[in-house]
């Protein structure tokens, strides 16, 4: 968890105003709940349900994994 978590406004990734603080589960990025909803999305296709991305820096491609 970094400095940032608690001060930052925005979500990192739409820069929609948080109303429910999340940390990316790919990246150190703060997110709102609807950008954490779409990585759940994503975790739940992936292998073992994304636990070999954890913190990857990087939203894995679901095509490209899959293929
Ligand atoms: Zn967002």
């Amino acid at each position: 968890m970094n400095d940032t978590f608690f001060i930052k406004k925005n979500c990192d990734r739409c820069n929609s105003e948080i109303k429910v603080r999340t940390m990316s589960w790919f990246t150190n990025e703060t997110i709102c709940i609807e950008c954490s909803i779409a990585e759940t999305e994503i975790k739940r296709r992936l292998p073992d349900n994304g636990k070999n991305y954890e913190g990857c820096g990087y939203l894995p491609k679901i095509e490209e994994v899959l293929s």
